[in-house]
């Protein structure tokens, strides 16, 4: 199964002129790499960027006939095309903006814009209906994990998918190809703290069943492994059988660690 590597590069860069130098060293160094390889360096690993909003665009354009695909952060609960939602960005914008898939429900929306379950179904069914991939983000806090409710949380949050389904059937046939679960511990995200690989290969277990009890077809869904992956630690996570890829926050604003973790679910994954 083909690996991801997602980078959410969340409020960075600062200025288009630093996204335009991220971007040109991204796609120089894997031009070169891939001379260097005779194999692309995307064979056995998807790349994936999500700028902030702003850039998203500007960010699509510059990766149009590159093999790296460019995502957003979030897309509009409120309405998939249009509307008077001052401050938000549709499904059909986003599209139209150039990207193909969207991150959903990261932990950083959850707490700061108090996003629920109605409004993340919401936003999943507008960009699912958009045709947008959603890069769907769960996990539990320092203060769940400490209390064992990790899975109990998960599994909460996991209803979204389930009620998704109740609501919109007919995408239970291709939901596979359109949905990727990121599990991410709050507590993991930016801290430099991570799970111990057993426990991350555990939680995705029970991912994986979980979403296949939905649905038999997603029983080939990618679950990735999002919080505090870097350079070193990238090759441990990728040896693991249950981890689909990464989502990649700090490191992936620096090429050179954002490419090492690449090449480790690459290599991994071959
Ligand atoms: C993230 O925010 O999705 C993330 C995983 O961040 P970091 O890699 O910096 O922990």
């Amino acid at each position: 199964m083909q690996a991801w590597v997602i980078g959410n590069w969340k409020q960075n860069p600062a200025t288009s002129h630093d996204v335009d130098l991220l971007l040109n060293d991204l796609l120089t160094t894997i031009d070169t790499k891939e001379q260097a390889d005779t194999e692309p360096s995307n064979s056995r690993c998807q790349l994936m960027v999500a700028p902030s909003c702003i850039h998203l665009a500007a960010v699509s354009a510059h990766l149009a006939g590159s093999s790296i695909l460019s995502a957003a952060q979030d897309v509009s609960a409120y309405s998939a095309s249009v509307g008077a939602y001052t401050g938000d960005c549709s499904a059909q914008q986003i599209a139209d903006a150039g990207a193909t898939w969207t991150i959903l429900g990261h932990s950083e929306r959850r707490q700061y814009h108090n996003e629920s379950h109605d409004t993340l179904l919401q936003k999943m069914i507008h960009a699912l209906t958009q045709g947008l991939g959603v890069v769907f983000c769960i996990g539990e806090t320092q203060a769940q994990y400490d209390a064992k409710q990790t899975l109990e949380v998960i599994d909460a949050q996991l209803l979204v998918v389930k009620d998704l389904l109740a609501q919109q059937p007919e995408l239970i046939v291709s939901l596979s190809e359109h949905l990727i679960i990121a599990y991410e511990p709050v507590w993991a995200i930016g801290t430099g703290k991570v799970p111990t690989v057993s426990e991350v290969s555990q939680t995705h277990q029970h991912i994986k069943q979980t979403v296949t009890g939905f649905a038999e077809s997603l029983k080939v869904m990618s679950v990735l492994y999002g919080g505090s992956v870097n350079a070193d630690n990238a090759d441990s996570f990728a040896a693991d059988s249950m981890i689909d890829g990464a989502l990649v926050g700090g490191a992936s604003l620096k090429v050179e660690s954002f490419l090492a973790i690449a090449n480790a679910f690459s290599q991994a994954k071959g």
